[in-house]
């Protein structure tokens, strides 16, 4: 955008010259890394709150740019969704995401852990299910062991294709997610009209709900309305950014299926995960 000078002239608004050039320059690693194979999918388990195990991971995107380091998603993300680029970033991450599962399951006999992957909007075209069958049959993995991790933004228009995709996607056998649930603006309406199999419970109310008082006791009842509903729909309850014991704790005491955060791991890659696994039968 321009603004107009004091004798009409455009002049550029600094501020949005230097976004403009931001955006630029991530679309530009963008480019270099899907050309150079910078795009990692970092593996964070998730934990069965039952038993202690990890019941599958949740794969995050990350860029390893060889001057920048590794980069996480969020602006590359929102660069890449206003440009279409995505589908392709996207790809390479579900790719990289069942091709690391298989390597897990290969070295670990973890053979009923899960990936979850999460899925911008602009991904659900209609070649996606027949994708997935393939990719899956590639790598010899079932489709239960595949999440697909949606947010509002994707079931928001209520795009009949977009519905179809979900349902073809849910009957081949692989589970959808609901992220960040609770966060959006009519989260419950999404869990009749989709073919929904998981809820995340946002960190935003996992954060302070082992305080007694306050807003971690209002939190802490949504949490407990929102798995109690989510359990009567039949879906698994994850609660996500679990930092603390403290808040482990309370999350078992309310009856939440699954916990994810720092208070387990961070998200890390595969390989740095097989060492650690590979060390902890040597001891
Ligand atoms: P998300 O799907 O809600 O993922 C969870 C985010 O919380 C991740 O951030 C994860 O690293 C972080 N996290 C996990 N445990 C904790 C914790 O205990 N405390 C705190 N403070 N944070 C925790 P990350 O990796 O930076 O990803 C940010 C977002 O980027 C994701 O949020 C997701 O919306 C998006 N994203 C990541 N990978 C992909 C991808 O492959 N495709 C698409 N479309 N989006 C992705
Ligand atoms: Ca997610
Ligand atoms: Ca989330
Ligand atoms: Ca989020």
């Amino acid at each position: 955008r321009k603004r107009e000078g004091k004798n009409g002239a455009q002049i550029f608004d600094p501020v949005i010259l230097d976004r403009t050039r931001q955006r630029a320059e991530i679309e530009h690693d963008i480019h270099e890394a899907l050309d150079n194979d910078w795009f990692e999918a970092h593996f964070q388990p998730i934990v069965d709150t039952s038993s202690g195990e990890v019941a599958g991971f949740e794969a995050l995107m990350r860029m390893r740019h060889p001057d920048k380091g590794l980069l996480s998603p969020a602006g590359i993300i929102e660069v890449a969704e206003e440009t279409a680029i995505i589908g392709r970033i996207g790809d390479r991450i579900l790719e990289a995401a069942i091709a690391n599962l298989a390597r897990l399951t290969s070295h670990t006999g973890m053979s009923d852990t899960y990936v979850a992957v999460n899925f911008s909007p602009m991904q659900f075209e209609s070649p996606l299910p027949l994708r997935l069958v393939r990719l899956l049959d590639r790598y010899g993995i079932l489709p239960h062991r595949l999440v697909v991790e949606i947010t509002e933004a994707v079931l928001m228009h209520d795009n009949p294709e977009i519905r179809t995709i979900l349902n073809e996607i849910h009957t081949l056998g692989c589970r959808i997610a609901l992220d960040d649930f609770g966060t959006g603006y009519s989260s419950l309406s999404y869990m009749s009209r989709f073919p929904v199999d998981i809820v995340k419970i946002d960190q935003s109310f996992v954060r302070s709900i082992e305080d007694g008082s306050g807003i971690g006791q209002k939190n802490r009842m949504l949490v407990e309305g929102i798995a109690a509903i989510s359990h009567k729909m039949n879906c698994l309850v994850v609660a996500e950014g679990v930092e603390t014991a403290a808040q482990y704790g309370v999350l078992r005491e309310i009856g939440i299926d699954c916990a994810q955060g720092y208070h387990f791991a961070r998200p890390r890659q595969v390989d740095d995960i097989l060492a650690e696994l590979q060390q902890r039968k040597h001891i």
